[in-house]
């Protein structure tokens, strides 16, 4: 009986030696699920904020693509013009007029402020 006895014995420290590996198992299982909810809650604590920023960069661009828009469109770029006398270049449609013996009209060029908001544009859309 005493073999058997050992044999209990043995078979017991096996069990405990499952045991204790099965618990180290587990815990080190508890570890990596908790390591991987605090991941995903820093995702979702960061994530609000991250696609609040997104949103406030979406209608940013919106406002400022549609007030470039409606800018371009109340700007007169001067391109149709006539003579007014020998001396004049009248816009056909703002009226401006240059006079030839003081330069004459200067040749177009986007305002800096049309500019600086397609290059914001670009950049906010990653194109730039
Ligand atoms: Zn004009």
């Amino acid at each position: 009986m005493e073999k058997a006895s050992k044999g209990v014995e043995r078979t017991a420290e096996d069990i405990a030696k499952r045991a204790y590996y099965i618990a180290s198992a587990m815990l080190a299982e508890k570890a990596r699920r908790e390591a991987d909810h605090s991941e995903d809650t820093l995702v979702k604590d960061h994530s609000p904020n991250a696609g609040k920023v997104v949103e406030i960069n979406r209608e940013l661009v919106e406002a400022l693509t549609n007030m470039l828009a409606r800018d371009k469109r109340n700007t007169c770029q001067h391109e149709e013009t006539h003579r007014g006398g020998v001396l004049w270049e009248i816009c056909d449609n703002c009226k401006a007029s240059w006079a030839d013996d003081q330069g004459g009209k200067p040749p177009w060029s986007d305002p800096p402020e049309w500019i600086a908001a397609e290059a914001a544009i670009a950049k906010a859309k990653g194109v730039a």
